[in-house]
């Protein structure tokens, strides 16, 4: 099955409202001829989703960095699914590294939002990756492994049709250091079998599983040659359009 890649741009906590707005617009001037091969989508800070929603008319997807784990209610400081929505995304991150080890967020707590984020039809991209504790401790298999069989507690067959997964190995975040391919393929065929396992081929051979880590306009074309690497989850090099759109036109075969 061909699988169409991903490139998701995480702005975390940086820029503000002008600049977020002045990146939307940058990305959206030149994301077409890569946006009619690949998806592309940008996870912008909660208070500027409107201003970067309105920046991007509608060339890629724009998302929440995360979605809270009750559909409405008293919980302060937390945005729903249908509020995402409301203000034009169709996708989002959960259990970003920065969110289940800076934050303590546990796999029962992110099966939950996966499960609101669904419900409340967004497309999930559902983050998983060992720490280099874990790696140098040969436990990077069980630590993937258990993320996901844990977030995924409780979704469907049919669910996983909105579900993409990302690879993100936390000493490679932020560090300048990115896994070699080799690395990287063999936790993506890891992942992909497990969710043979869990699901059915069909899934496995469905699901996109994109890389995060460290990825640049210089080391991406190496990723992406991987069989099981379907794409880039991409952080530092996504807060400037340039390294962004460099890094998914050769995601497209477009260098
Ligand atoms: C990320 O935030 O998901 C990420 C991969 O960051 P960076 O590309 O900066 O390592």
């Amino acid at each position: 099955m061909d699988r169409r890649a991903l490139v998701g741009g995480n702005w975390k906590m940086h820029l503000d409202a002008a600049t977020a707005a002045a990146l939307g617009r940058d990305i959206a001037a030149s994301a077409a001829s890569v946006a009619a091969r690949i998806d592309m989508a940008i996870f912008p800070p909660y208070p500027y989703l409107g201003a970067v929603v309105e920046a991007i008319q509608g060339r890629i997807a724009v998302g929440g960095q995360d979605v809270a784990a009750e559909a409405e209610g008293a919980f302060t400081g937390q945005v729903s699914a249908s509020m995402l929505r409301d203000c034009g995304c169709t996708t989002t991150l959960v259990g970003h590294s920065e969110r289940r080890h800076g934050l303590g967020e546990t796999n029962q707590l992110l099966a939950r939002k996966v499960r609101q984020a669904i419900d409340g039809r967004l497309r999930v991209l559902l983050c998983v990756g060992e720490t280099l504790e874990d790696r140098e401790a040969g436990q990077t298999r069980e630590v993937v492994l258990g993320q996901l069989e844990g977030s995924l507690e409780g979704i469907s067959t049919d669910d996983m049709a909105m579900v993409d997964l990302a690879y993100e190995p936390i000493w490679a975040i932020g560090t300048g250091r990115t896994a070699g391919p080799a690395e990287a393929q063999e936790v993506h065929e890891v992942l992909r079998s497990a969710v043979g396992v869990r699901y059915d081929a069909r899934s496995a051979a469905r699901i996109r599983i994109v890389y995060g880590g460290s990825v640049k306009p210089s080391n991406v074309a190496d990723l992406m040659a991987c069989e099981d690497v379907d794409g880039a989850l991409v952080g530092g090099a996504s807060l400037q359009a340039g390294s962004f759109i460099e890094i998914a036109r050769a995601t497209a075969g477009l260098e």
